[in-house]
Parts: structure tokens; C-alpha cells; sequence
């Protein structure tokens, strides 16, 4: 007889685990099955994530920022720390002990909340049945009154542009880099371009940005993407937009990347080319014949609001379906769908995501651009503050960017927050909440946040919305 389940869900990353502990709070029945392998061949829960995005690019940005700083700016706070010396060893070492103690937090959740994790891989049948296939090749059949289907995304490949994990790389690999490479090639100024250039440039890489669209960071507020890429330039990141990527060739021990701009074709010669070009859904051998589960044009598997896949008591959460690929989305469809199939309440505002970018400066925001807000054509106003006028931001020496608030002219409601600057990702939380309660710029104005703190950069922002920023020149 097979193995009896209330829930069971396939794919262990942040939209998978939160399901299955979420179900295991409820007091259902639910196993969760990985079959993630590390480069050194090892078993993990905690899916893209945790072991190869997250969290290690997370590890290696935190570093290298602190070899940055002690380079450049140690001195200007009056330490004088003679000869500085890089460890790549030591900070690789650092960043997988990180990614381990964090995976094997996921492993200690399913203890804690009665979830079964199940190492395997795991393939959707007719009629709520999911053949699991264990590491050894042994084959057992498990049925569930529920699946919830979170397998995630794996990174696009460009033809004519062959990965071979040593030259011609993705993200994962150049995670996992051991030498600094001298001239590194990035393919696509997406988020993960941006941060994976950030860190080889701080570690000494000459890196050089191709991106095929002629905007810089198209999703972001245009203001913040002017700034963003002023500050990239300053530090040696050479972006070129308009730069379409059509082949790469290794040769020498090198890599021949061919592109094509406004001016022409042009052949750029690197040490190593990561391939940053955007994720697509990943679900090979996830669904039999005949178990109705269907999939759009680009790949994703359909879904209502809901995380319904129309096949009854089957869902699918994450990177796999339609919405932003962030590790924060997906918990919330878990955790949803795990109270949905508990009979309680469950939903998510997708109109309340944060997107943060891990560069320095930081980059968050929450809701819509200027440009959305005008091109939607309701009367708005905009306040900014920069951190050239906050007094923590300075003691930081960290006085870039500024924070920037939009409203709506006619009931004051917060409709977009943006902001460049240092720790953009832990101050967009209170924007996020603000929003989530459907605030005015009013409220946050009469919020009393403490100071010297970042945080009042947002403060004051929401002021200059009405003209009335006590720190900063209201314009
Ligand atoms: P995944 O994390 O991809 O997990 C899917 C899991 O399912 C995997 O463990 C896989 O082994 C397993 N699986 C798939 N099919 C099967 C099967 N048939 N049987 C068994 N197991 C299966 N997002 C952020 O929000 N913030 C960030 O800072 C951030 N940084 C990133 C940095 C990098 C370099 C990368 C690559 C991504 C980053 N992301 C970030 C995106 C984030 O990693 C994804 O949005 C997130 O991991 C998606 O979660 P998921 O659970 O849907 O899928
Ligand atoms: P994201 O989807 O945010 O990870 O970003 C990926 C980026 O890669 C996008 O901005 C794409 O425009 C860019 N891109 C995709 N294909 C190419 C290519 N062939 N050459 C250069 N850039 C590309």
C-alpha cells in the first residue's frame, strides 16, 4: 500500500519549505521532496534560493563590500590598516558555511513542524499520486489528498553562447568561482548581473556589463536607474546597453564574446562570461501523462489568483508560475496555499511586492514608477530626500542616493516608493507596510521615526510630498 498524505509538495526552495512547514503548523500530514545536489555532489533542502542565489550571491556581496571598504574608505574614518590581503579561500569557505547552516535550518523546520522531507525526485501522476525516485534509483509511489507543485527555475541559456561551467558560465558557477578573474564578460544587466559584477569588480575583476535593451534598469523609477547607473560607472562597472549578445567561443583560455550595438559588431575578449540573461520555469519530468496540469507558452504552469492549477487539490507556487521570480513571492503563495487547504483564509497582494537590488548603493522599491503613475494618468506628487542630508548616513559614510515618495494628488494615498541609498532593502519594509494598509503620505508623515536614523530619509521623503521636509530643501 502507498503512503497516505494530506499534503505533499515537490521542490524544497523559500516557496516549497514555507508550504510544507505552514501545512505542518496546520496539523496536516505533508512530506516535501528535494532532489537538489550541490557542485560537490551533496544533498540540500532549501532549493535556488539558499544554495546558489540569495543567499550565497548575499554572502559574497557582504564580503566583498568589506574589502571594498577597508580598501577605500578605512582611512577617511581614520584607521590606517597597512597592507591589505585578499582571501578568496577564506571568503568562499565563509560564503558555503553560510549557505549550509541556512539549509540545514530548513532541514530542522521540517523536524520541528512534523514535516517529512523526502530526498527524491518527484513526478505528479493522474489522480494526486506523485512517484517519487530516491537518490538510488528505487522508485515508490505516494498519494495525497493535495500536491502543491514548487520545482522553481533554472537559468536561461543562450544559443550560440555554449555554458560549460569553466569559461562560459551562469550565476551558480560564478558563485563558486576560486580566482579572481582578471577580465570578466557579464551577459545581461538584470538584477543578478548587477550583483554578481558588483562583487568581482570590488574583488579586483575588470567587468564589462553587455545588456541588448537601450534602457538601463527599465522596472526601476527612472531617477533611480539614472543615479543607479552614475554610481556603477563611478565604480568601473562599464555597462554597455544596446549591446546585443549574438556569440561566444573559447579559445586560448579565453572567451570571444561577439555583440552588436548601434555602431556595429564588436568582439570582446574575456577570462570568464556569466550568462545573467533571466530564469525560466523548470519543470522536466515534474508531470505525467495526463494529469491536466497545463502550461503557458512561456512554460509556467497555469494558475489562478489562487495558486489553483485547475486540476482539482493541485497547486503550484514560486518561481513556476506567472509573477515576479523572488524568494519573498513565493513564500507568501506557499504559505497561502498551505491555509487554503486547511479551510482558512489565504491570499496575496501582488500589488505590494518589494524588489530590492543588493548593489551598493541598495536599491528598493515598492509599488508603482513615476513613469507607471503618469502613464496611468491619475494626478500625483512626488517628495524626495537624499542621504547627502541625513545626518546617520553621513556618520556612515554612506551619504548616496536619496529616497523618494509618490502620491496620489486627490486622496494623498501611498502609490510608489523608491529608494537608492544605504540599506534600501531593510528600509523599503516600512513603505511595504505602509502600503499594505493602504496609507497616505499624511500617515507616514506624522509617524515618528527616531533619529539619527536612515529610516527618516523616508520620514522626510513623505514630507517633501507636501512640501513641508524639515531637513532637506522642499523644491
Ligand atoms: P527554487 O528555489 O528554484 O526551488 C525549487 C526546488 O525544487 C529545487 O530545490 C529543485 O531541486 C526542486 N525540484 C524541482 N523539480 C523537482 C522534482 N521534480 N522533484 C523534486 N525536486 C524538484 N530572490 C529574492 O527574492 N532575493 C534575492 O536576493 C535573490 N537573489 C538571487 C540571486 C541569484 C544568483 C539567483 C539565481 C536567484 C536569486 N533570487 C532572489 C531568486 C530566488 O532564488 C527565486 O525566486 C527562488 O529561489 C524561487 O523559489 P522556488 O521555491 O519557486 O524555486
Ligand atoms: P533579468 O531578466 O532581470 O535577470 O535580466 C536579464 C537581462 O538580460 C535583461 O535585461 C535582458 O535584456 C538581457 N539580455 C537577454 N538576452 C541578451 C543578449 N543576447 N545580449 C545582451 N543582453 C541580453
Amino acid at each position: 500500500m502507498s503512503e497516505v498524505y494530506d499534503v505533499i509538495v515537490i521542490g524544497s526552495g523559500p516557496a516549497g519549505y514555507p508550504a510544507a512547514i505552514r501545512a505542518g503548523q496546520n496539523k496536516l500530514k505533508v512530506a516535501c521532496i528535494d532532489e537538489w545536489k550541490n557542485t560537490d555532489g551533496s544533498f540540500a533542502f532549501g532549493g535556488t534560493c539558499l544554495n546558489a542565489g540569495c543567499i550565497p550571491s548575499k554572502a559574497l556581496l557582504e564580503s566583498s563590500e568589506l574589502y571594498q571598504r577597508a580598501k577605500d574608505e578605512f582611512a577617511v574614518h581614520g584607521i590606517k590598516i597597512g597592507a591589505l590581503e585578499l582571501d578568496l579561500a577564506a571568503m568562499q569557505k565563509r560564503r558555503a558555511s553560510v549557505v549550509k547552516v541556512m539549509s540545514g535550518g530548513v532541514a530542522a523546520l521540517f523536524k520541528a513542524n512534523g514535516v517529512t522531507g523526502i530526498q527524491g525526485h518527484g513526478r505528479l501522476l493522474p489522480g494526486n499520486r506523485v512517484l517519487v525516485t530516491g537518490p538510488d534509483g528505487a522508485e515508490k509511489t505516494l498519494e495525497a489528498k493535495h500536491v502543491v507543485l514548487a520545482s522553481g527555475s533554472v537559468p536561461v541559456r543562450l544559443k550560440n553562447v555554449p555554458h560549460d561551467g569553466k569559461y562560459i558560465v551562469d550565476s551558480w558557477n560564478a558563485l563558486e568561482f576560486d580566482s579572481i578573474p582578471a577580465r570578466l564578460g557579464v551577459i545581461g544587466a538584470g538584477v543578478i548581473g548587477l550583483e554578481l559584477g558588483s562583487v568581482w569588480r570590488r574583488l579586483g575583476s575588470e567587468v564589462t556589463v553587455l545588456e541588448a535593451l537601450p534602457q538601463f534598469l527599465p522596472m526601476t523609477d527612472g531617477a533611480i536607474a539614472k543615479e543607479a547607473q552614475r554610481h556603477f560607472k563611478k565604480q568601473g562597472l562599464d555597462i554597455k546597453l544596446g549591446a546585443k549578445v549574438s556569440a561566444a567561443t573559447v579559445a586560448g583560455g579565453a572567451v570571444d564574446v561577439v555583440y552588436t550595438d548601434a555602431q556595429g559588431e564588436h568582439t570582446l575578449t574575456v577570462d570568464k562570461l556569466v550568462v545573467a540573461v533571466g530564469r525560466r520555469p523548470f519543470t522536466e519530468g515534474l508531470l505525467a501523462e495526463g494529469t491536466g496540469v497545463r502550461l503557458d507558452e512561456r512554460g509556467f504552469i497555469e494558475v489562478d489568483e489562487h495558486c489553483r492549477t485547475g486540476v482539482p487539490n493541485v497547486w503550484a507556487i514560486g518561481d513556476v508560475v506567472r509573477g515576479p521570480m523572488l524568494a519573498h513571492k513565493g513564500k507568501e503563495e506557499g504559505v497561502m496555499v498551505a491555509d487554503l487547504i486547511a479551510g482558512q483564509f489565504g491570499e496575496v497582494n501582488y500589488k505590494v511586492i518589494p524588489s530590492v537590488i543588493y548593489t551598493a548603493p541598495e536599491i528598493a522599491w515598492v509599488g508603482q514608477t513615476e513613469e507607471q503613475v503618469k502613464a496611468g494618468g491619475r494626478p500625483y506628487k512626488v517628495g524626495t530626500f537624499p542621504f547627502s542630508a541625513s545626518g546617520r548616513a553621513r556618520a556612515m559614510e554612506a551619504a548616496q542616493g536619496f529616497a523618494k515618495v509618490v502620491s496620489a494628488k486627490d486622496d494623498d494615498e501611498v502609490l510608489g516608493v523608491h529608494v537608492i541609498g544605504p540599506m534600501a532593502g531593510e528600509l523599503i519594509a516600512e513603505a511595504v507596510l505602509a502600503m499594505e494598509y493602504s496609507a497616505s503620505t499624511e500617515d507616514i508623515q506624522r509617524t515618528i521615526h527616531a533619529h539619527p536614523t536612515l529610516s527618516e530619509a523616508i520620514h522626510e521623503a513623505a514630507l517633501a510630498v507636501d512640501k513641508k521636509a524639515i531637513d532637506g530643501i522642499n523644491r
